[in-house]
């Protein structure tokens, strides 16, 4: 397996790509935005692409999804819950005045306990809700795709419109439960692991005031 990533746009956000070496075929996770970048990573890793996979449908996640599926028409999948965000990315972005290029709807519906398959490669969906309610996160080979539920020593906010942070705290204590070697990539910010994470995030290690609600 090998994991690249491009940190596009703005909000620095962190798109992945996980490809199977051997089998040739990769998806690409959260196209956020710089597209050209993106479709710079995909060529460089000589593979070819399968799937757009979502962990949530924020602007910053979704901005490259149209421009990369003009080179590489793959499908896209997202947790339903997630539509109210997606359908309404290109109006958020108006709001913090930045261009946008809408996204055509998704094209498949994740769930929790999903398997996705890249390749050999095999990855559970988690249904992670309160950052986002259609949020997940993508665990195999002892690797985590999450998104905005964990960073490196903080978490997603729960302040944006539909986010929820009773929510939260019932996704951080799932995540929680990964072993903790588990190699967390973020959708911000540098990778980490659930141990440290454990050991030295505020809002995991039970220094912090809970989780806004
Ligand atoms: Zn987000
Ligand atoms: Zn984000």
């Amino acid at each position: 397996m090998r994991i690249a990533s491009e940190t596009v746009g703005p909000f620095q956000e962190n798109a992945y790509l996980v490809a199977d070496d051997a089998a040739r075929r990769a998806v690409l996770i959260d196209p956020g935005d710089e597209p050209a970048r993106l479709l710079d990573m995909i060529a460089r890793a000589g593979a070819e692409l399968d799937a757009i996979w979502l962990t949530h449908a924020h602007l910053d996640h979704v901005g490259a999804i149209n421009a990369v599926r003009r080179v590489h028409p793959v499908p896209v999948y997202l947790h339903p819950l997630d539509r109210p965000l997606y359908d309404r990315a290109a109006e958020v972005a108006a709001m913090y005045g930045l261009p946008f290029d809408q996204p055509d709807p998704p094209d498949r519906e994740l769930a929790d306990g999903d398997t996705l398959s890249v390749g050999a490669l095999r990855f559970r969906v988690m249904h992670v809700p309160g950052h986002a309610p259609g949020h997940v996160l993508f665990h195999g080979h002892g690797v985590a795709l999450g998104g905005d539920l964990l960073f490196r020593g903080s978490v997603g906010r729960t302040d944006l419109p539909f986010s929820d942070g009773n929510a939260m705290e019932a996704s951080l204590a799932r995540v929680s439960t990964l072993p903790e070697e588990t190699q967390v990539y973020p959708g911000h910010g540098p990778p980490t692991t659930i141990g440290a994470e454990l050991a030295e995030n505020p809002f995991l290690n039970g220094t912090a005031m809970p989780v806004r609600r």
